[in-house]
């Protein structure tokens, strides 16, 4: 199939040379990179941000991706993305008037407003288009309040593109029941969740020093959602000086990593709570140097208070390494209580203890959770599975527009 990927902000160019990427990044690319691998000729369309880019560059055999110019091309906040959407749209269309793909599958709001507008012109080609949310800003403004960015109308947008889209692709069944509450018929929902390059993360390979008898870790942003706080927290009701946490993620390395100003809070509570010389920070490190460190760990948490997939639980379960985590968001889904890691509930500081006592002191169902974690991942996540299960999703979305066709201007014809 020939397929377009739209991803406004997030150029899968930038997973490549080691820069720093998202999660939207690694997913347009490892997900295009799959489907090119299996036969499919993939398109994938970002806004330009810088004014040396090529208009066409490969990422590798079957994917191109072009750089479309809509507003500066300079490097701007998502936040600030909205009012270039209409130009992307016009270029978008031009585009696939010259080059129409079968389908296209649009990456984040923002995205899907550029892709639906373009395939939908009543003077242009028709195109089913296919959307993935990444995140809904109803659910960050659920948890976030007034510390959301994001701009208002998105409330009233991003509903709008899950109803308009042929299909939405939800990467877990709890992104599912939030798209049923916005109206959206389930009908139109297919699940596949994100994929973890299992090349990388995986069971084999050297492990990290560490300086007590037992490690825990956590990785990721340290936003104040991602529920470091709490884990510290919890190490000091743990109360067992034999425990070292390992705080991965921040702005810095480990050389300047205190100047990080969310290291600073985190370090203020460490010493509120008595446990400052039980916490590392380890800063920012890279994805290649990650499994390293996650084979030294005996377990990871994951505390958010909400997650939209959350690819730090299967990299760890990757790695052969158990984890406990809240059970909200893709977690639900990722993680099996009992048999790949335990679920807590969410900011329980008191509960995240006790799941960490109760694997620290059990070494072997240790080892049968890390097992048992390895195997899913490789049975369930890898990038090939991920792009298998899309392509369903595709499949099913193509006959079903045979069955329903659209007018020009999106509603289904009868
Ligand atoms: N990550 C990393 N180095 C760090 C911290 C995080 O490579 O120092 C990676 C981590 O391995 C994961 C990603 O950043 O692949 C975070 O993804 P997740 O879905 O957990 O959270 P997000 O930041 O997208 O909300």
């Amino acid at each position: 199939m020939k397929i377009s990927m739209v991803s406004e902000h997030a150029s899968p160019l930038a997973t490549l040379g080691g820069v720093d990427a998202g999660g939207q990044n690694v997913h347009v690319a490892a997900l295009s990179s799959a489907l090119a691998a299996r036969g499919h000729a993939v398109t994938v369309y970002t806004r330009r941000d810088d004014p040396g880019l090529d208009e066409r560059m490969p990422l590798c055999p079957g994917v191109e991706v072009v750089h479309v110019t809509a507003g500066p091309a300079a490097v701007l906040s998502k936040d600030d993305l909205l009012p270039h959407m209409p130009e992307f749209a016009d270029r978008l269309a031009a585009h696939w008037r010259a080059e129409t793909p079968e389908l296209v599958h649009s990456h984040f709001w923002m995205s899907g407003i550029a892709a639906l507008d373009a395939a939908r012109r009543p003077d242009g080609v028709q195109v089913p288009v296919a959307h993935t949310f990444h995140a809904l800003g109803v659910v960050k403004k659920r948890h976030q309040g007034d510390d959301d960015t994001s701009p208002p109308e998105r409330e009233a947008l991003e509903p709008d593109v899950g109803r308009r889209a042929d299909t939405v692709v939800a990467t877990c069944s709890d992104e599912a029941f939030e798209l049923i509450r916005l109206r959206i018929p389930s009908s139109r929902i297919s699940v596949v969740p994100c994929g973890v390059d299992t090349d990388l993360f995986r069971p084999e390979g050297p492990s990290a020093r560490r300086a007590r008898r037992h490690r825990i870790m956590t990785v990721g942003r340290l936003v104040p959602r991602k529920g470091v706080g709490t884990v510290i927290t919890a190490l000091a009701r743990l109360a067992r000086d034999d425990v070292e946490l390992v705080v991965v993620g921040g702005s810095r390395d480990e050389e300047r990593v205190h100047e990080d100003r969310d290291v600073q809070r985190l370090a203020a509570l460490a010493r509120a709570e008595g446990v400052e010389h039980l916490v590392r920070f380890r800063g920012q490190v890279a994805r290649s140097e990650l499994p390293t460190l996650l084979r030294s760990a005996d377990l990871v948490v994951c505390a958010p208070w909400y997650e939209p997939f959350g690819i730090v639980p299967l990299e760890a379960m990757a790695t052969g390494v158990p984890v406990v985590a809240t059970a909200v968001g893709g977690l639900i889904d990722s993680v099996v209580h009992g048999a790949t890691g335990l679920h807590v509930p969410r900011r329980d500081a008191d509960a995240i203890a006790r799941a960490v006592a109760t694997l620290l002191d059990d070494p072997a169902g240790r080892a049968e959770l890390g097992r048992a974690g390895a195997d899913r991942v490789r049975s369930r996540y890898t990038w090939d599975r991920v792009a298998a299960d899309t392509e369903r999703a595709y499949r099913r979305m193509l006959s079903r527009r045979r069955l329903e066709p659209r007018s020009a201007h999106g509603a289904v014809t009868r």
